[in-house]
């Protein structure tokens, strides 16, 4: 998951982070490319995507043809998504690679002032925080040969996580991912979460003064204790507790996912590569005890987003079969009309693979299909519908540009 592409700046070859983000020192080798080719050039394909020169003020600037940012690979600097409701939520990747985002909670607070901490108009959700972190990490998509464990999806994460800024200050230094434990590195981890934990700990409830953070893991168990529950994190000791009205909200907002990790032997144990991530804010007790002040769950299977066991089964054939795909990403609780995948790998465009629910009925199936046909055009894309209440095995998937050029 390493973005590795190149580019062809008047034959030039250069590293395609800096070409993207940090273009002002390519200047006259853009001038000239612009005069000689009137492009650059994007080698993440084959055959080359065309990259557009553009003089903003005084400096020139590389960007996508129009239309073009998804063509590129999930490994190239100049990718963006076009199935993602980041925009919708009003975050955008700036030019400088950062994403400035509002929180309705202060990283401190003082309590006297009674701090009103309903959400903003403008201010980002925990939901939309956790998928712009999947995104942005490319942990939604999948290429062949590519790995996925824990030790990787906490490094793309904190790397992630470093070009966000809230309330203005870096994301990364009010954030902790539990990394995969090891005893060799057992001090520096515990040296680590002490660092992030103590000025929480230290300006905790009740103090006058009340310090927050984020943590992010995936969830081991959560089991009643006290008058809610207490949640534990894989690769982590200390456990946090969820009160019992946000225990309540999780079972209408985050059912899937809740049911999952209480019920027990389910993803919360992480069989069969499905495990539930959990993105908490957090403030601490008096006593010290963590307390989840904010909490959204988010079900995955191998670390891709997947909402049910068809998900699960759709993502192990696409793997299987070394396909390249994403999990397109609402950015809101409800995953509104997003196809379940995308297949970037079909040989004419992006083709949608969209899954009807059991239970449906015969009618409300034939609209539905029409319905996503019809967006599927709009989208220019090629479609692919599992209709589960006539085919409970699932129908093989499109081929691809790969299958059709070896046929
Ligand atoms: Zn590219």
């Amino acid at each position: 998951m390493e973005t590795r592409s190149s580019v062809l700046i008047n034959g030039q070859r250069i590293d395609g982070d800096s070409a993207r983000f940090r273009v002002e020192q390519y200047d006259s080798e853009l001038r000239a490319a612009k005069q000689r080719f009137g492009h650059a050039l994007c080698l993440c394909r084959t055959p080359p995507l065309k990259l557009v020169i553009r003089q903003r003020g005084d400096l020139m600037h590389l960007a996508c043809w129009p239309d073009d940012a998804h063509h590129h690979s999930p490994n190239c600097s100049f990718y963006t998504e076009a199935y993602s409701g980041a925009k919708a939520e009003g975050i955008v990747v700036g030019q400088d690679n950062r994403t400035q985002a509002t929180y309705h909670q202060p990283w401190t607070v003082e309590e006297s002032r009674n701090h009103q901490s309903a959400p903003k108009q403008d201010s980002i959700k925990l939901w939309a925080l956790i998928h712009h972190l999947w995104e942005s990490s490319r942990l939604y998509s999948w290429m062949p040969g590519w790995q996925r464990n824990w030790t990787i999806a906490h490094k793309v994460l904190m790397r992630a996580a470093k070009s966000v800024i809230i309330n203005g200050e870096p994301f990364v230094d009010h954030f902790y991912i539990p990394p995969a434990f090891s005893f060799a590195r057992k001090e520096e981890i515990r040296r680590s979460w002490d660092l992030f934990i103590a000025p929480i700990q230290e300006q905790h409830r009740g103090n006058g003064v009340r310090t927050t953070g984020f943590v992010l893991g995936e969830v081991r168990s959560i089991v009643p204790a006290g008058q809610g529950y207490l949640l534990k994190l894989k690769q982590h000791g200390p456990g946090f507790h969820i009160g019992p009205q946000m225990a309540k909200n999780l079972t209408h907002l985050a059912r899937r996912g809740w049911i999952e990790c209480t019920q027990g032997g389910g993803a919360g144990n992480g069989q069969g590569g499905t495990s539930v991530v959990a993105l908490l804010r957090i403030e601490a007790l008096q006593d010290g005890a963590l307390v989840a002040a904010d909490c959204v769950l988010m079900r995955t299977h191998c670390l891709v987003p997947a909402n049910s066991n068809a998900d699960d089964d759709l993502i192990d054939r696409l793997m299987n079969e070394k396909r390249e795909f994403i999990r397109p990403l609402s950015y809101r609780q409800a995953s509104l009309d997003l196809p379940a995948f995308v297949l970037r790998d079909t040989p004419i465009g992006a083709t949608e693979l969209h899954v009807l629910g059991l239970g449906m009925a015969p009618h409300a199936a034939f609209q539905r299909i029409q319905q996503l046909e019809a967006q599927a055009k709009i989208n220019r894309s090629s479609i692919w519908i599992w209709n589960r209440n006539e085919s409970p095995a699932m129908p093989a998937l499109p081929p691809s540009n790969k299958a059709l050029t070896c046929a």
